[in-house]
């Protein structure tokens, strides 16, 4: 028998059935070693104990056949021009019809006489059943009855070059060879605890489960594994946060009495409430770390700005970052008119971003050196090594999505000057990425989670619109109006990796035909990524100082920009935005006390585009945009699998298994609670994984 550390070292090449060529597909599908294969797990599983005969098929509804195939035929359809293949299975005296369009080379994968399964969705076409492009497997005569057919079949991802029934073969191979060395991770009490089956037999269930019943025993038994490894990271970097040493400010009560009063309106009470939180943290000796949440225009930037002036009353400096250039400067110019009024008259702001020039840049990192600038607001730029504070002790970092865990981790590390014992500073994250409550202290449970539920009163409404692309004119005419009763419009273009020359010019040429014809008694802009800073920067101010009417843009809007006076936004192929997108972009409209309109234009294709229209369309609320988003993508997608050790969880669903992940979190809670630093002979194993799963969060803690 195999150690698992073996079973790491041993490539999937050496398995039966594979070799180096092989190896080399298996590796596109993230399968380098044989543990690697054992933990590759289905994505759905297929029914064929008793498959239903085609006399019995339901129409509309998914489902799986088999049959032989009787004859294959390539056409052009004479209507649409399209070329049509197509296969018929018959089986008794039931014949059902599968059509792939524009795939001429369908039919050489198809031999009369052959037996094949087919998974898709029938329907009725000129009085025949038939399903468009279904899944299908030729099954060949030898393994007939076997791991394909007459039992619970797994599905796989695929990748070119190996088919379902390869990876089949390979996978129980490697089953059959490697299971039994599999080491046990969770011990013992917990899985009597819990009702877990115990890993072997749930490794084997997951690849060819037996039932259904044990299909859902295994999986719950691993997803139950993959949220314990994960809430023990989590819990680690718990530990290793608040057992640094942090800076106790001192707060008075003026402080705040003044800030508060130095707005010429009223803050919210949840603004004030997160006000009070933060100060609390930042009173404590050891260091915030909290997440504020707010919805798009619910007021962060203030909140934040809070915690700087705390820092400076104690003689500290604040970092302040944003995704944007554009942002950034935004900020810096609210942060300075703020200060300008009152409470903190006396604090010195300057501005880090890349497009500085030289000398510019150089003064600013000389200032922050000497403990001259009391708050610094800048992007990516204040990260570079060069920037050292004088006496860091507040840190913010605004649209947290936007950013990687390192990054953050290297803005806060610079409160820590090198060679000398520094100081961890109070960190405040911001997201206007709503994340259900429910979620919230699992997922983020290194964190302390605030949130701004109220948004500020006086805002006008706005209304959503979905128009289909014949529509320009209606929405030509609505743009004009806005623009002659003296308010501003966004025409937002999506500008996606793949196609970013032709997307990029589809901007541009509408930009053109606005300017010189639909719109020329109008001012109209252009700002787009591509271009230089400043001169979007220029664009930007003069949206903003109104001398720009209609401003045609990308998704570079997306983050932050606030001009109240714009309250028309026209999003074109909205159906190529995700949801969070669009809700983030329609966030730069009403802002102001009027009314304003979001038209979206798309021809929605795609069952998840029409989701994603309908829940943009339906409501306004960042909470439930949000509940939806998370149901439509997926957690993986919805969190951004790089942020929170999410890639983990390959099979394990927090939305769906909140009940499984609660449970692990509890065990992960007492298990840390008595041994920390997984030092047992016990937990040796979970030790052993974290350290593979999770590099470096263990040492955070012995180092702590
Ligand atoms: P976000 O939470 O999206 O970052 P901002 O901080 O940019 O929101 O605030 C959006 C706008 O609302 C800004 O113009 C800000 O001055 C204004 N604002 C913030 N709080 C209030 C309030 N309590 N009452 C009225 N306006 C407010
Ligand atoms: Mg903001």
């Amino acid at each position: 028998m195999k150690t698992q550390k073996e079973l790491q070292n041993i490539s999937v090449q050496y398995l039966k059935g594979v070799g180096p060529g092989r190896a080399k597909l298996f590796a596109n599908l993230g399968v380098e070693n044989i543990e690697d294969l054992l933990y590759f797990f289905p994505r759905r599983y297929e029914d064929r104990t008793n498959l239903t005969p085609l006399s019995a098929l339901k129409i509309g509804e998914w489902q799986t056949v088999a049959g032989d195939v009787l004859g294959t035929d390539n056409r052009r359809s004479w209507y649409t021009h399209k070329h049509v293949c197509e296969i018929v299975l018959v089986d008794k005296d039931s014949r059902l019809t599968c059509v792939w369009f524009n795939q001429p080379y369908m039919t050489h994968y198809f031999k009369p006489g052959e037996k094949v399964v087919v998974y898709g969705k029938v329907d009725v076409y000129k009085n025949r059943l038939q399903m468009v492009s279904p899944e299908y497997e030729v099954i060949k005569e030898e393994e007939n009855e076997h791991l394909s057919l007459g039992r619970i079949v797994p599905i796989y991802p695929l990748t070119r070059g190996l088919s379902q029934r390869m990876i089949r073969r390979i996978v129980k191979h490697g089953l059959e060879q490697y299971a039994p060395s599999l080491k046990e991770v969770l011990p013992y009490n917990i899985r009597q605890k819990q009702g877990l089956e115990n890993l072997v037999k749930s490794i084997l269930n997951i690849h060819f489960p037996e039932s259904f019943p044990l299909q859902g025993k295994a999986y719950k038994r691993i997803s139950f594994e993959e949220f314990f490894l994960f809430q023990i990271s989590v819990i680690l970097r718990r530990l290793s946060i608040i057992t640094k040493d942090g800076m106790a400010h001192k707060v008075k009560d003026k402080f705040l009495d003044d800030y508060i009063r130095s707005f010429p309106f009223e803050l919210t009470s949840a603004q004030k409430r997160v006000m009070g939180e933060i100060a609390d943290d930042m009173k404590r000796p050891s260091p915030m770390h909290r997440l504020l949440q707010g919805d798009v225009g619910s007021g962060k930037t203030l909140v934040a700005f809070w915690g700087c002036i705390l820092a400076k009353a104690n003689g500290f400096q604040s970092a302040f970052m944003a995704p944007t250039e554009i942002l950034a400067r935004q900020h810096f110019e609210t942060l300075q008119n703020i200060a300008r009024n009152g409470a903190a008259r006396d604090m010195r702001l300057a501005l880090l971003v890349s497009s500085l020039d030289k000398k510019e840049k150089e003064d600013v990192v000389k200032e922050i050196e000497g403990g001259k600038i009391d708050l610094v607001i800048g992007t990516h730029a204040l990260i570079q090594e060069q920037i050292k504070f004088k006496r860091l002790s507040f840190v913010v970092v605004d649209e947290q999505h936007k950013f990687g865990v390192r990054q953050r981790a290297l803005l806060s590390a610079k409160g820590l000057p090198a060679g000398r014992q520094g100081l961890n500073p109070d960190v405040l994250v911001m997201t206007a990425t709503p994340i259900p409550r429910t979620l919230c202290h699992t997922l983020y449970g290194d964190l302390d989670v605030s949130v701004i539920d109220e948004m500020p009163p006086g805002r006008g409404k706005i209304k959503t619109v979905l128009y289909n692309t014949t529509k320009a004119l209606e929405v030509y005419s609505q743009i004009r109006q806005a623009v002659k009763a003296g308010q501003q419009v966004y025409v937002v273009y999506p500008i996606i990796e793949e196609s970013a020359k032709l997307d990029l010019k589809a901007a541009e040429e509408m930009f053109k035909h606005f300017q010189e014809v639909e719109f020329k008694d109008f001012s109209v802009g252009l700002v787009h990524g591509q271009m230089k800073k400043q001169q979007a920067q220029k664009i930007m101010d003069e949206f903003k100082n109104k001398k720009v009417d209609i401003l045609v843009a990308t998704t570079i809007l997306e983050v932050g920009v606030d001009v109240p006076n714009a309250t028309v936004m026209v999003i074109e192929h909205a159906e190529r935005f995700g949801l969070a997108q669009l809700h983030q972009l329609r966030g730069r409209i009403g802002r102001g006390k009027r009314d304003s309109l979001c038209i979206l234009i798309a021809e929605p294709v795609t069952e998840e585009a029409q989701a994603r229209l309908k829940a943009i369309v339906s409501t306004t609320d960042g909470f439930k945009i949000a509940q939806e988003d998370l149901l439509i993508r997926g957690p993986g997608e919805f969190f951004g699998r790089h942020q929170h050790g999410l890639n983990e969880l390959k099979i394990a669903n927090p939305v769906t298994q909140l009940d499984i992940l609660e449970a692990a979190r509890e065990e992960a809670i007492s298990l840390t609670k008595v041994d920390p630093r997984l030092e047992k002979v016990l937990n040796r194993p979970i030790k052993k994984l974290i350290e593979k799963r999770y590099p470096g969060y263990l040492s955070m803690v012995t180092a702590g």
